[in-house]
């Protein structure tokens, strides 16, 4: 069944990956502390777009446009020549630490750019001006306490690495499934073609994020397409569909906010867009309060009392 919609002629999917339901039986592994993310050449979202920034925070004057490319690698061998680091380009576990700068408010400039757009990867609507006022204190806070920070409001080590890393602790903060500023409020409330789920129409190429953590197994098949299934630590299997590339090991750890992949039309789909299921109870949930919520910057519902029905056409 299609839908067309303003101005745009991509058509909704045809019936996709209602069989998906069945968990590959992998116990999601305890609470690890946040990990540093990997980031070289072809990297790209929100993750990179922060380390542009502090890297233009240390004198480093390439563009924040979110896309690894030769310039940032560039700007990063520089960077870890002037630390003493290895210089291979790849932002990893060593650069990360020297890289972030701790911000609070009052604080101005690349390095608060960096903290408000680390923020918004988990849903926080910020302006991205390079000014630490109330509205970003207010965000760090509430993102402190979701990941069981100490809610200080000032970004430091700790509150980086959950930032830009894996989450942590599960529960907590989550994260929209794409970037904020790619799609209006509606979209997340629209209702599906027929079961429980969400399509979210986002072109091809678009970062994909998982929306609360887990464990993240790889899907190829043709219903799916390329996708994952995330293993969630509250409880829900979570399914994206029909990405263009696979961004995540099978297997792995991730946080809300992690970045899965990048959205495509791959298996059963007739355009590009972000096909979205959770399940919980043994049932395909509504997502649309659940995303509802996080685009509103309050906590989700509990993902076992979302609805079963209302969000069919
Ligand atoms: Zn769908």
């Amino acid at each position: 069944m299609t839908r067309t919609r303003t101005s745009r002629s991509w058509a909704v999917l045809a019936a996709v990956c209602a069989a998906l339901m069945m968990s590959f039986g992998l116990a999601p592994q305890a609470g690890a502390a946040a990990a540093w993310p990997v980031l070289s050449n072809g990297s790209a979202g929100a993750d990179v777009g922060t380390a542009q920034y502090l890297l233009r925070s240390h004198g480093h004057g390439i563009a924040p446009d979110g896309a690894f490319g030769a310039e940032t690698a560039n700007a990063t061998r520089a960077f870890q020549a002037s630390k003493g680091y290895a210089v291979d380009g790849v932002i990893g576990g060593e650069t990360w630490p020297g890289l972030i700068v701790t911000v609070r408010q009052g604080s101005t400039g690349d390095a608060v750019a960096a903290a408000q757009t680390a923020l918004n990867k988990h849903g926080y609507g910020l302006t991205v001006d390079g000014q630490f006022g109330p509205a970003t204190t207010s965000a760090v806070t509430d993102f402190q306490n979701g990941q069981g920070l100490t809610a200080d409001g000032i970004v430091g080590p700790d509150t980086w690495r959950s930032l830009v890393g894996e989450g942590g602790g599960g529960g907590g903060g989550s994260s929209l499934p794409i970037p904020r500023d790619t799609l209006g409020r509606g979209h997340y409330g629209a209702p599906h073609h027929d079961y429980p789920a969400l399509d979210l129409p986002v072109g091809t190429g678009t970062p994909v994020y998982a929306v609360d953590s887990g464990v993240a197994h790889q899907i190829n098949n043709a219903r799916c397409g390329l996708g994952y299934e995330v293993v969630g630590d509250n409880g829900a299997t979570y399914y994206y569909c029909h990405f263009s590339a696979h961004g995540a090991g099978s297997g792995v750890r991730v946080g809300a906010g992690t970045q899965l992949g990048l959205s495509g039309s791959t298996g059963n789909s007739t355009g590009p867009h972000l096909h979205l299921e959770i399940v919980a109870g043994g049932a395909n949930r509504c997502p649309q309060p659940y995303l509802l919520a996080i685009y509103d910057g309050t906590t989700p519902p509990a993902v076992g009392s979302l609805p079963t029905g209302g969000c069919i056409e």
